[in-house]
């Protein structure tokens, strides 16, 4: 498979290519084009071309046309899309169609009706001057995004910067290109022009990602992945002033007080740890219990744990498949081994490769007590199926566990005390706080992250604002 460049899928210029793999059988999948600093000029050339056609003079109702049929087609190829993303991914195919691929269609759909009935703001001065806002399009925007939830994070980001009608070059995760790159021609059927919707593949540092950001065309990136990434983003694209969106790391945290719902707590706080193998930024790995509820709590946790079956992606009842790669693999485990040989936790429960899978990159999911709070199970994102466990016995002290990391994307307070939960969101420096739940979204709201988890929010009219250019104009009052 090659970039989408220009409605076409071409190869790269110098015709260097790389390979994904299928991270739980350890086959190669596909040959890819590996892109360079050319492709991304001919991607974004493409995309500037395109801005001067048509695509450049549509009205919102009209691309919102265009977008709901992107969602009609991505829900008609559903089955495909889920197959291809759970080889790339590793990740269970029963979470991957009722979950990626129909979020990917729903954001096209979602987006389309909110561009279409976006309000804009207009003033009347005390003079009767009429101030009115204007949405433009910024141009050619880039994305950047990750190998975690590869076709919905990129359409969560695609589907809003061309509601708001950017042209896009679109740079997916090495590890999972396939679904970003069967895009092309399913939003050329929907009636996207060509040059409005580019992929370049390839990889990031010193090539096709840094290509994108330094870019003196690309008027916006938006980028999910580790804060390290978004670190040497924004000083790369500083020389070249573009808007910035980032939606980096977590270490999310499952916080349940004595008088919660224990059941319902720790049945959704283990999902919260191992949905996607741990691989979420917004997993609950962290699990921060009030004392007296400890053992209870532990105990339903494990239970839970314990019925997860890690398995074949492709097969229907497997709730856990592959990590990405055996490298990540090797990442999460020198975690773990903190515990088992410098005492840094005592592990209860998995720990191990599964001695059934000999092949791929499969890990148990991992339950690890007895953890200190300064201890780098505890303040770095493992981003795997390792969950720790640590008490409290006040409040105060839980909220000072939770805020004690460098990142601040997500918790859930597990509580039935509406005053002490209210209390607690206010306490948490969490972009995310959810009481008695977790996951929960509605596109409308605010999506990001505090401290080292973002820069900037997403969501609803903010990821429009974004992709756009504002313009005020004013008429003189009579
Ligand atoms: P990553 O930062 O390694 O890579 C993400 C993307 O950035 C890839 O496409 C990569 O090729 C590209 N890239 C890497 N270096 C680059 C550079 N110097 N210039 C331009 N592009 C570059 O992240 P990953 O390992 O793919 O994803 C996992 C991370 O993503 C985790 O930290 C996770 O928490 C985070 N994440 C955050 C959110 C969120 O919404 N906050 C959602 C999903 C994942």
């Amino acid at each position: 498979m090659s970039h989408y460049i220009d409605g076409r899928y071409v190869a790269s210029e110098g015709g260097k290519t790389f390979t994904t793999m299928n991270p739980a059988t350890d086959e190669a999948l596909a040959e890819l084009a590996r892109g360079t600093a050319a492709d991304v000029d001919r991607a974004v050339k493409a995309g500037a071309l395109a801005m001067q056609g048509p695509w450049g003079r549509t009205s919102a109702g009209e691309r919102a046309r265009v977008l709901r049929r992107v969602a009609d087609l991505i829900d008609q190829q559903r089955h495909e899309l889920a197959r291809l993303e759970s080889q790339d991914t590793g990740k269970p195919i029963s979470e991957t169609v009722t979950g990626d691929i129909a979020r990917a269609a729903h954001n096209f759909r979602f987006f389309s009706e909110i561009a279409a009935h976006r309000e804009l703001p207009s003033y009347v001065g005390d003079d009767g001057s009429l101030h009115t806002t204007h949405a433009e399009p910024l141009g050619v925007v880039g994305l950047i995004t990750p190998w975690n939830l590869p076709l919905y994070l990129a359409t969560w980001k695609l589907a809003p910067a061309l509601a708001a009608g950017n042209a896009v070059v679109l740079k997916p995760a090495e590890l999972t290109p396939l679904t970003a790159g069967a895009l092309g021609p399913l939003l050329a059927e929907a009636g996207v022009p060509p040059g409005v919707f580019n992929v370049v593949q390839g990889f990031g540092p010193g090539e096709a990602g840094e290509a994108l950001v330094t870019h003196p065309d690309v008027k916006a990136i938006s980028f999910t992945g580790e804060t390290r990434t978004g670190e040497a983003i924004m000083r790369a694209a500083a020389p070249s002033l573009k808007k910035l969106s980032f939606e980096l790391g977590g270490k999310g945290a499952s916080v349940i007080f004595a008088d919660a719902d224990l059941d319902r707590a720790a049945e959704t706080a283990t999902r919260a740890a191992f949905r996607n193998q741990g691989q979420i930024c917004l997993a609950g790995s962290r699990l921060l219990v009030e004392e007296s509820a400890y053992e209870a709590v532990l105990q339903r946790v494990l239970a839970h744990v314990a019925k997860i079956k890690v398995g074949d992606p492709l097969d229907e009842k497997t709730t856990m498949g592959s990590l990405i790669g055996k490298e990540h693999r090797e990442k999460v485990m020198s975690f773990v081994e903190r515990a088992r040989t410098q005492g840094e936790g005592k592990i209860v429960a998995g720990g191990r490769i599964p001695p059934s899978q000999a092949r791929g990159a499969f890990y148990e999911p991992t339950v690890i007590t007895g953890v200190s709070q300064r201890s780098a199970l505890v303040q770095e994102e493992i981003f795997g199926p390792v969950l720790t466990v640590q008490t409290f016995k006040t409040q105060e002290e839980a909220m000072a566990l939770l805020n004690d990391t460098p990142y601040g994307l997500s918790c859930s307070i597990w509580t039935k005390d509406l005053a002490r939960a209210q209390w607690a969101a206010r306490q948490a420096r969490m972009g995310l706080v959810w009481i008695n739940s977790w996951f929960l979204r509605d596109l409308h709201a605010a999506f990001g992250g505090m401290k080292r988890s973002g820069v900037g929010r997403e969501g609803g009219r903010l990821s429009l604002e974004f992709f756009s250019e504002l313009k005020t104009v004013t008429f003189p009052g009579g």
